[in-house]
């Protein structure tokens, strides 16, 4: 971690969901702390369902009224979970940007594109009608849409899911933030948009000296963005370090696995599925699943130990106590 003073510090975070028919909130983040500094890209890495997509929407509140969610959030030395509603509203799209995922809903459809990318140039940067016309052409461009003005006229129904996905990031950098939450950015895109979309994050970062946050399945995504990475399986946190460290020697054997299932390495199917909220083992979630499980791991779950062999990193595993 960078010794500078975190921008975004999440601690002992637990996000649980009330279900309609009673009993027990499922549990689906799970005591999560983690800290993005000023300028730096902080990637969430795991398999689909593990809470890393529950947790980047809480940050700006933006879970539905089931959500129980309990623990501290520091923005810039704010708790955006005491936070005075009209406060908040100023950051969402301001100071704080979102590219959410699911292009196809996270857009209104009633709205032209350029309208709905406009919006944050005028409120967020109070820039003038035409200055906000002519960023929305560039925003537009360099995101690789084709034939921009016709772009900003047309509707997202008359966009595919790729430029859909690619209006979504313009939207969230327009605002120019300090700190951009991008959710699975990347999902659904083909290979050379994926490069273009990563580019361009990677660049407004740079240029503006934004933090990221960067919740992705894509492995490779991550090893291209971020400088820090954390593991998140069945909502807890369960390895972070340096980026370049964490995927050169992994430690955690979940992290390991992931690893070694993704497409340019060995393609090795992790063993079993993740547990589904309600369902999580006893002592260490991943116990089923993993080639080292220990008699304690099954009965005791294992508390958050820095590696004292590799300094900056954190590891929950009974293997490293
Ligand atoms: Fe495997 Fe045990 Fe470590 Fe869990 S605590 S990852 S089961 S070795």
């Amino acid at each position: 971690m960078s010794g500078t003073k975190p921008l975004l510090e999440i601690r002992n975070l637990h996000i649980r969901f009330r279900q309609r028919a009673g009993g027990e909130p499922l549990t689906v983040v799970d005591g999560v702390s983690l800290s993005v500094s000023g300028r730096e890209t902080f990637g969430l890495i795991g398999e689909s369902g593990s809470g890393k997509s529950v947790l980047g929407m809480s940050i700006l509140r933006l879970l539905p009224g089931s959500a129980v969610v309990e623990g501290t959030i520091l923005y810039d030395g704010d708790d955006l979970m005491q936070l005075p509603k009209k406060r908040l509203r100023r950051l969402r799209g301001g100071s704080i940007g979102l590219v959410p995922q699911n292009p196809a809903t996270s857009l209104n459809p009633v709205l032209r594109i350029g309208r709905q990318v406009i919006e944050p140039l005028r409120l967020h940067r109070r820039l003038s009608r035409q200055q906000a016309a002519a960023q929305l052409l560039e925003l537009l461009e360099r995101l690789g849409l084709p034939e921009p003005e016709r772009t900003s006229r047309q509707y997202p129904w008359q966009l595919s899911g790729g430029m859909k996905q690619r209006v979504l990031t313009a939207i969230g950098i327009a605002g120019r933030p300090r700190l951009l939450i991008a959710d699975e950015p990347t999902k659904g895109l083909d290979a050379i948009v994926r490069k273009q979309v990563v580019d361009l994050l990677a660049n407004a970062a740079r240029e503006s000296g934004a933090a990221m946050l960067v919740i992705t399945h894509d492995l490779q995504v991550a090893a291209k963005l971020c400088d820090r990475v954390g593991v998140i399986y069945a909502g807890q946190l369960v390895e972070a370090g340096p980026a370049a460290e964490l995927f050169a020697r992994p430690l955690h054997p979940y992290t390991a696995a992931l690893l070694a299932a993704a497409p340019n390495k060995e393609l090795k199917p992790i063993p079993g599925l993740s547990p589904a909220p309600g369902l999580r083992p006893q002592g260490c979630a991943f116990h089923p699943r993993c080639p080292h499980a220990m008699d304690r791991c099954r009965r005791e779950r294992p508390v958050s130990a820095a590696g004292e062999q590799a300094p900056g990193r954190e590891v929950r595993c009974w293997l490293y106590e």
